[in-house]
């Protein structure tokens, strides 16, 4: 059984909790997009608002075990000050003397942020002499970061061992319940609608999909490995050779389990790999040398849009097309526009992370959908039925 933070008795106690503080940055270190933060604060209000200590600890980059002031939570931590209208306390490291003397001080009610804990080698290696130096600073442990939970680290899985109160933060916790528990029992037809740029990296997910689904929606750069696999010619669109006979095996795979596989029938081709590239509708059995898809077609959208607003549960993975070019978005928008549509009309509708979460943001439609995953890996591999470490871990 998992926790919530809520089921624990945090007064006075130094709640010692993980967060995603991954924030983007610009080149002078300004917070470009603090979703991140504000998504943390029910779960550190939870904490503060009850009398405790909310001791926060994040990575920030790819600094590689060294100090690196590039990725420091210095600014992160003013950002989160200023959102929740109170001090934080920020120790410049995330174990020994510092932290320990700024955690000591604090009292009920009171926000410590620790230093980037990726400045440690110990904390990717899960190492336990970083993991007993992190569990010094705390008398309860809490993950609410889903983007890290797919990684055994010393912050998102060691840690948590070494607390008999460990629990889930209310991000967390609807992260598992959405792509846990409407998977697991989903009001049918349940469809996936995948695309990105590529199939490998995405097998397991649609294997696993496979024996869950009703209906799979297939787009993006990926759909033309799978054209191949029917002996089509693709121009030059993006083709991943070595999946041809993998793509073959999933399009019998679904044949075999009784899933309709729907690929898009017309794409909108491009001379060449940009937004301004001269283009127009194909049927993707007419692709011409030289030309390259870019975006799925309006009578793909029709259909694809016409699933989408009959299902019962819609999961989403992977653009249609190239939606950062305008001109290469619309079956992109699309999608998130249908899955807004059929969110009025009772479905649960779910963005599995990544360039779909980007997408749906930018298309100002993430708050018409039933739930915006923040972890793109780890909404991917529990997608794919994997455990997750860090939600592992917490299980009591
Ligand atoms: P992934 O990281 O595999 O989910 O792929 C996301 C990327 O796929 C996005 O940056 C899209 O621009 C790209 N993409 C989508 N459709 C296509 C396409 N038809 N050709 C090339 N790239 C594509």
């Amino acid at each position: 059984m998992i926790r919530s933070i809520e089921q624990i008795n945090v007064h006075n106690r130094r709640i010692l909790t993980r967060v995603d503080f991954n924030v983007p940055q610009d080149e002078s270190g300004k917070i470009t997009d603090d979703t991140r933060i504000r998504a943390s604060i029910p779960t550190i209000k939870s904490i503060i608002d009850r009398g405790g200590i909310a001791v926060l600890m994040s990575h920030l980059g790819r600094p590689k075990g060294k100090v690196n002031p590039k990725y420091t939570l210095a600014p992160v931590a003013q950002a989160l000050a200023e959102l929740l209208g109170s001090t934080v306390h920020f120790a410049s490291d995330c174990i020994g003397p510092n932290a320990s003397s700024i955690v000591d001080q604090a009292k009920g009610g009171d926000v410590v942020l620790l230093e980037n804990l990726r400045f440690h080698d110990g904390e990717e290696a899960n190492d336990a002499a970083f993991v007993d130096a992190l569990a010094q600073l705390g008398d309860a442990y809490c993950n609410d970061a889903f983007g890290t939970a797919h990684r055994a680290h010393a912050s998102t899985e060691g840690v948590a061992h070494r607390f008999s109160d460990a629990c889930a933060g209310l991000l967390l916790l609807r992260e598992v319940e959405y792509l846990g528990t409407a998977l697991a029992n989903p009001k049918r037809p349940l469809v996936a609608v995948l695309g990105g740029s590529k199939i490998s990296g995405k097998i397991d997910v649609i294997t696993a999909l496979m024996s869950k689904c009703d209906t799979i929606l297939v787009g993006g750069g990926m759909m033309f490995t799978f054209y191949r696999a029917q002996g089509l010619e693709v121009g030059s669109s993006l083709v991943e050779a070595d999946k041809i006979d993998l793509a073959r095996a999933l399009l019998e795979k679904a044949d075999e389990m009784n899933v309709s596989l729907i690929l898009p029938t017309d794409a909108l081709v491009a001379r060449e790999f940009s937004n301004d590239a001269q283009h127009h509708v194909s049927p993707v059995d007419e692709i011409a040398e030289g030309w390259m898809g870019l975006d799925i077609g309006p009578a793909s959208i029709d259909t694809f849009t016409s699933v989408i607003q009959n299902a019962g549960t819609v999961v989403w993975n992977g653009p249609m097309g190239v939606f950062e070019f305008s001109n290469f978005a619309h079956g992109t928008r699309a999608i998130a526009e249908a899955m807004a549509s059929a969110t009025s009309t009772g479905a649960i509708t779910i963005i599995g992370g990544g360039d779909s979460a980007a997408a749906i943001s930018q298309f100002g439609l993430a708050s018409n959908v039933t739930h915006v995953s923040t972890g793109g890996g780890a909404s991917l591999e529990f997608l794919e039925g994997k455990t997750l470490p860090g939600v592992a871990a917490l299980d009591r």
